[in-house]
């Protein structure tokens, strides 16, 4: 169920449980008090009457008739008629007009009203056309009982009074409702609001529409919440960036030496090129299927890489031994380009722990771009120096140096410096990102340190056994 709805059938139920808790015991509350209110006002009337006025009153009949017209003005301001009673039950004095007072005698009343304090529902016919509420008072004169005062009030009064009251006590929920709806709705405003914003972008991103803003204004977790998202959604947008990039580098790196191999294939078919010059085209179809060959396998090998296949087969092996057999391998380019290889290890043979055809692939990596950057007639030092536990492999160079900025770069994939300086044709920019992924898989590091125009040197380091 969406929370809206959650909220909207709880502030629904909330307001139930209210109504009903106010109809069931808040009416009866407010009843009995509005009713005893009235029982008290009509008691003290009479207690104070049967105390002070009526005594005062009661020497001499002349004096009735100014009672009389006391009592009933009392009646005005009060609203409560007010009998003296004999002690034969006859009305001596009435507040009320229009009936004589000798008129109303024991006969025409339940004359035991007089003895109670309150009696409720009196019905007496011939004065009252409803029924009544009674609070009766004997009066002392000379020490001995003289008469009763009696108030009525018609019993409807009481329910009058108590609707004052319940219409209060509706007012007052008609305030809580409106409280609740305001808590309920900055509720709503402060949990769905932002969910629903949350889930909106959700939905965008999903859709790959990664600019779309989210809008949390809160400091909240919802804030943390749509923080940590936009993270997430900013992490996926470089991914797909550096995705697109690739895949646009492949192409393009795929797609000049096939031009050219197809281009010279057909030229060589068709007998555009003349039969005697075939070598020299044959040649440049090897040179660019060769490129090929390598940049396949370096994407081979990156993608095993990220596909968490490079596993490492340890063995202690010497290093020293690797260096002299890689330097080997490079003696004929050297020769061509009058480079001479020095070797420099602080001991003969030092054996370290690590993948050793994984760590030729390296050195191999650093050697070739060491011959490949450095000018003819110059000097390339391949050395392993031993730092305590580890031992330091480095290839340096007197060639063209790395500019600074690019320094922090080269470690990324089909990243070259300068593509323009045209040093290296067959260079994919793999080189270097694979050998990083090689060391950093061993838990060692590999660093550079150059300088343009003075050279380069990269230095990686290894466990020693
Ligand atoms: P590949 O190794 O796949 O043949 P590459 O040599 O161009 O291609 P990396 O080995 O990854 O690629 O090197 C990346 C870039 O770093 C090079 O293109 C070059 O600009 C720079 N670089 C690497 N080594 C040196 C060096 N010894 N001297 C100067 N620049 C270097
Ligand atoms: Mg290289």
């Amino acid at each position: 169920m969406r929370i809206t709805y959650k909220l909207g059938l709880s502030y629904l139920f909330a307001i139930a449980a209210l109504f009903a808790l106010v109809n069931i015991w808040g009416r009866d509350i407010c009843r009995n008090k509005a009713q005893q209110n009235v029982k008290n006002q009509m008691q003290t009337m009479v207690s104070k009457l049967s105390d002070t006025t009526v005594s005062n009153y009661y020497e001499g009949a002349g004096l009735i008739t100014k009672l009389r017209d006391e009592l009933t003005h009392m009646e005005a301001v009060t609203g409560i008629r007010i009998w003296m009673v004999n002690t034969d039950y006859s009305v001596i004095a009435d507040s009320g007009i229009g009936l004589n007072d000798s008129d109303i005698t024991a006969a025409d009343y339940d004359t035991r009203i007089l003895e109670q304090n309150i009696s409720e529902n009196v019905i007496i016919s011939k004065v009252f056309d409803e029924p009544m509420l009674v609070s009766s008072e004997p009066f002392v004169f000379n020490y001995k009982v003289s008469g009763y005062v009696c108030a009525f009030t018609p019993m409807s009064r009481m329910n009058q009074e108590a609707s004052g009251y319940i219409e209060m006590l509706n007012i007052g929920m008609l305030i809580i409702f409106a409280v609740l709806l305001v808590i309920f709705l900055s509720i709503y405003y402060y949990t769905v609001v932002p969910i629903k914003n949350i889930k909106n972008a959700a939905s965008e991103y999903a859709k790959g529409n990664y600019d779309y803003e989210m809008k949390i204004n809160s400091r909240d977790e919802y804030k943390e919440l749509s923080d940590t998202i936009s993270y997430m959604v900013s992490e996926l947008k470089s991914n797909e960036e550096k995705q697109r990039k690739f895949i646009a580098n492949i192409s393009h790196d795929f797609r000049s030496p096939l031009t050219s191999i197809k281009g010279y294939a057909e030229a060589l078919k068709d007998g555009t090129i003349p039969y005697e010059n075939k070598d020299k085209y044959l040649d440049i179809i090897g040179f660019e299927s060769e490129r090929l060959h390598k940049l396949t396998s370096s994407l081979l090998q990156l993608s095993s890489i990220d596909s968490g296949g490079l596993s490492l087969d340890i063995k202690s092996f010497d290093i020293t031994k690797v260096i002299r057999t890689i330097a080997d391998a490079f003696e004929g380019t050297c020769r061509n380009k009058k480079i001479t290889l020095k070797l420099q290890f602080d001991e003969p043979k030092i054996y370290v722990d690590a993948d050793q055809a994984r760590i030729e692939q390296v050195i191999y990596n650093l050697t070739d771009n060491a011959i490949k950057f450095s000018n003819k007639d110059s000097e390339i030092i391949m050395g392993v120096a031993v730092k305590g536990v580890k031992a330091v492999v480095r290839v340096k160079d007197f060639g063209i140096g790395i500019p600074k900025e690019s320094i922090n770069r080269v470690f990324e994939r089909f990243y070259k410096s300068d593509p323009s300086r045209g040093k290296d044709k067959k260079g994919t920019g793999l080189g270097l990102s694979i050998a990083k992924e090689i060391i950093t898989a061993h838990d060692e590091e590999i660093r550079v340190i150059s300088n343009e125009g003075a050279g380069t040197e990269f230095s990686f380091t290894l466990p020693i056994s």
